[in-house]
């Protein structure tokens, strides 16, 4: 170990003049080239680490706030809600209704929905018809056109009462001509114990409208339907029943025919004593347009047809401002 390295030879300090002597003219960075290396790595992977702990704790502090960081380069969308508040309501995709595709039965008769939900308000019944896909949008104006019918001829539409076997749909406006009342409740009393529920009673020429507008343009599951001013459930004679198999032999009974494989759940009433008004929804829409539109008079006959439309199309689905009256000449309320 004694000559080991050498290290206290006394002749140590000769040889470094001549190692200097060459290095003298060179820069310092390549005289201490490793020492260089060691500084620049350490100085960059100090450069690293406080890059990420920035970032670390830039998105901690986003997840607290809530908001982009002011720096960042992201789309602001990315952090923006769907709906912000104070932002102008936009009509919802139609599925959200949650009433969708409620009306699928052979000749688009109404269904009870599986979570009824209030409808939307809408400015026309136009615009019902292409944004809703349920007839509760045009559920005040209905009710104002029953109630103007009832005063025109108060058998045509008149209320179902209940009974323990009748489940009525909410949807369901529970009204039928007189006589087909009678009999309906015949066969109801004469299978206690049998349940029956009604999806669809009397429709109003608003409601028919909406229906034929769907089946027209393929929305809403309805694949057929019959145009405003033709439908039996415009009459107070049809009726749309989900239990239709095990009821049919006793609605017939009572005259009350089964339409058939092409909508298996309708049923008309086809019975003696049955008055089978047509129109007295229009007439009843007629009237009501006439008493709010004293301006824009249209025919109060009872007929479907382009003029009619066309106010229809217009009329408000929550109701008239003023409503049905039974008087001659006074305006009702609404
Ligand atoms: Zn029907």
């Amino acid at each position: 170990m004694a000559d080991d390295g050498g290290s206290d030879d006394p002749r140590l300090p000769e040889p470094e003049p001549h190692r200097r002597a060459p290095e003298a003219g060179r820069p310092w960075l390549q005289q201490n080239r490793n020492l260089a290396l060691g500084l620049g790595c350490v100085a960059l992977c100090g450069v690293i680490a406080l890059a990420v702990a920035s970032m670390v704790s830039s998105d901690r502090q986003r997840a607290k706030v809530g908001s982009p960081p002011p720096t960042s380069s992201a789309p602001p969308v990315a952090a923006t809600p769907p709906a912000a508040p104070g932002a102008p309501e936009v009509p919802l995709p139609l599925v959200t209704e949650g009433d969708a595709l409620d009306y699928e039965s052979d000749d688009g008769e109404p269904r009870q929905p599986a979570k009824p939900t209030p409808p939307r308000a809408y400015t026309t019944v136009a615009q019902a018809a292409v944004e809703s896909c349920t007839t509760a949008s045009v559920d005040g104006l209905s009710r104002q056109i029953i109630a103007q019918a009832r005063c025109i001829k108060p058998n045509q539409f008149v209320p179902l009462p209940s009974r323990p076997n009748l489940v009525i749909a909410s949807q369901v406006f529970p009204y039928l001509e007189l006589e087909a009342k009678n009999r309906l409740l015949k066969a109801l009393d004469s299978k206690p114990k049998q349940k029956m529920t009604i999806n669809s009673a009397l429709r109003t020429v608003a409601q028919q409208y909406l229906v034929w507008r769907w089946s027209a343009t393929k929305r809403c599951g309805v694949p057929l339907a019959t145009p405003p001013g033709e439908s039996n459930h415009e009459i107070g004679t049809a009726l749309d029943i989900a239990e239709a198999g095990t009821w049919r032999p006793v609605l017939e009974a009572q005259q009350f025919k089964w339409l058939g494989p092409s909508d298996r759940v309708h049923f008309d009433y086809r019975g003696g004593g049955a008055a089978q008004n047509a129109g007295t929804d229009v007439m009843a829409f007629q009237k009501l347009w006439n008493r709010n539109h004293p301006e824009d008079k249209i025919n109060e006959d009872g007929r479907y047809n382009a003029a009619v439309e066309q106010r229809l199309k217009q009329s408000p689905p929550a109701g008239f401002p003023l409503g049905a009256s039974c008087a001659k000449s006074s305006p009702g309320k609404r």
